[in-house]
């Protein structure tokens, strides 16, 4: 039960919007503070208390025992605008409450207990099963002590401030080992098996084999990733319960995927039986990886002939390359998609200043490879390199990263051996579009002035394109001290074909602190006051300046359809 304390009106209403949320998790405590602090502190798991922090720290002081034990205290300020999570934080789930409480009130929640402010998983939470002392390997990592990162196995972690010597280790690994005093060992899922059956194989055998190979070769189970097979055994009920009893999925491929596989033990059984020289040795093998057991037959005790086969392959990690649009540059046109993925990557990739930009997002231990401008291909390969490895990766780039910028050069580095996730962002000539009105109603397109990798004829005739198909123009790159011809002779091919009142709209640092935009025409405007900071937008022949906004109609027969 959560006890809800007030003492203010205001306090009374965000109260009653909580106990009307939560008709069966809340109680409401009336009555004088002190005494409904006490009552509820005596009779519930949960209070939150809309009282200054000061207020109840001293209602509670004289109430706390253990913290094991004591219920979570949430604080909501007199305004509504925070919820404080001041006693309890884990035990009492005070930091989890808050956060739930800032989601129904608006209210932002505001945790300091060091694991979730720090903004370090615990070492339970990554996904890996965990053996050893994570309690303590995990406080050490907070408390800034040496942990040394020992990875047998290269799996993308997300990024913890590992130290490069110290007593404590975190080891990653898929062998049976156990774990030494000040160490934890985390099972990276990284072992494949491979299995054949013949029909009506019992689950018995198959895992007996299974659990044999891996003991054999000392691998854990609790590293296998799936069982691997033929389509034609997807639902052989021996293959399907050893794979649930053990806890991972059965994946299958076909008999001609496997059939070219290339394997060390082929035979004539399965080639007879499903069409292909290989079954569990192909199927381990099927996505790559290193080959630790080779195929193997179960022993079968009555001496009647053998029922299934087993391989087992240790598959590389699978690096993880996120190509991630910042936007324009306000914090809040940056997506929660961008967020989590600059907060999942143990790499960052990018240039210096936008690193800058959103270093503040970043975890603790996350390593910065950040370069100045130019070097875009040289960033691009480390990008790629570094998610090669194994690792996960964020490549960053202001607006859209695959707007001229990051995403082409890196992805044509790329092979299908590494995942690779784009997060859109907002591109400049959107950001300017809002800014501007609405510039962007009917057919436009992106025009990029810079002449350093294309060459000044191919831009024009693209301008020109544009200009006689009536296409409302944004020019990325408009102009730079040393390129100062081209944005005014891109205007002239443009005004050539449309009025010189046409509205053009000038933005620059859209949606950053020195925001600036001014509205004027083609005739009017002084390509002096453009710079590499600033797109230009130009309408088409029907873009209107209507009460200081562009406007650029969706159609004339579109309107005509409203009226
Ligand atoms: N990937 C970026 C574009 C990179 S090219 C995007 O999607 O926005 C760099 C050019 O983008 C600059 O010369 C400028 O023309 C434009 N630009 C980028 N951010 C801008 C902003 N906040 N305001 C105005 N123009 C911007």
């Amino acid at each position: 039960m959560i006890g809800l304390i007030s003492a203010t009106a205001a306090g009374a209403a965000a109260r009653d919007r909580l106990a009307a949320a939560w008709p069966d998790r809340t109680r409401v405590y009336d009555g004088p503070v002190k005494d409904a602090v006490r009552a509820a502190f005596a009779e519930c798991e949960q209070l939150v208390c809309f009282l200054a922090t000061g207020a109840v720290v001293r209602l509670v002081a004289p109430l706390l025992g253990d913290k094991a034990s004591d219920p979570g205290v949430v604080c909501v300020d007199e305004g509504g605008r925070f919820a404080v999570s001041l006693v309890g934080g884990h035990g009492g789930g005070a930091n989890e409450l808050a956060e739930r409480v800032g989601e129904l009130l608006g209210a932002e929640p505001v945790v300091t207990t060091a694991t979730d402010a720090v903004g370090i998983p615990g070492l339970d939470t990554l996904g890996f099963p965990v053996e050893g002392d994570v309690a303590g390997v995990t406080r050490a990592l907070l408390d800034g002590e040496p942990v040394v990162l020992d990875a047998e196995v290269a799996w993308p972690l997300p990024p913890l401030p590992f130290a490069a010597q110290g007593t404590r280790t975190v080891r990653l690994t898929d062998r049976v080992v156990e774990p030494g005093d000040d160490e934890v060992l985390l099972r990276p899922p990284s072992l494949v098996i491979g299995v054949g059956a013949s029909k009506g194989a019992p689950a018995d055998e198959v895992l007996g084999l299974v659990e044999g190979a891996l003991r054999d070769a000392g691998l854990s189970p609790r590293s296998v990733a799936e069982f691997a097979t033929v389509d034609a055994k997807r639902d052989e009920p021996g293959i399907v319960e050893a794979a649930a009893r053990l806890g991972v999925p059965v994946v299958t491929y076909s008999a001609e995927e496997l059939a070219a596989v290339d394997v060390p033990n082929p035979s004539d059984a399965p080639l007879a039986a499903v069409g292909t020289p290989s079954v569990a040795e192909a199927a381990a093998l099927a996505r790559g990886g290193e080959l630790l057991v080779p195929k193997r037959k179960s022993d079968r005790a009555d001496g009647h002939a053998s029922m299934a086969t087993c391989a087992v392959v240790r598959r590389p990690g699978r690096g993880r390359l996120a190509v991630v649009g910042l936007g324009p540059g306000a914090r809040d046109l940056l997506t929660p998609r961008a967020t989590a993925e600059l907060r999942r990557a143990s790499v960052l990739v990018g240039l210096d200043q936008y690193v800058d930009q959103i270093r503040d997002l970043l975890r603790p231990g996350t390593r910065i490879l950040e370069s100045g401008l130019g070097a875009e291909e040289e960033r691009a390969r480390t990008a790629v390199a570094e998610a090669r490895k194994g690792q996960s990766i964020a490549l960053i780039g202001s607006g859209d990263a695959g707007v001229y910028a990051m995403a082409s050069p890196a992805l044509a580095e790329a092979s299908d051996d590494i995942d690779v996730i784009g997060v859109p962002g907002v591109t400049a000539a959107l950001a300017a579009g809002a800014i501007l009105g609405a510039p962007l109603g009917h057919d436009h397109v992106s025009i990029s002035l810079s002449d350093l990798h294309t060459p000044w004829e191919v831009i024009e005739r693209r301008v020109r394109a544009a200009a006689e198909a009536d296409i409302v123009v944004t020019f990325y790159n408009p102009r730079s001290r040393g390129r100062d011809w081209q944005l005014p002779k891109a205007l002239a091919i443009l005004a050539g074909h449309r009025e010189p009142t046409t509205p053009v709209g000038v933005v620059r640092n859209a949606s950053r602190p020195d925001e600036s935009s001014r509205l004027t025409t083609l005739a009017a405007l002084d390509p002096a006051t453009v710079d590499m900071m600033t797109v230009v937008t130009v309408g088409n022949t029907a873009t209107r300046d209507i009460a200081g906004r562009m406007v650029t109609p969706r159609g004339y027969r579109w309107q005509e359809g409203t009226r």
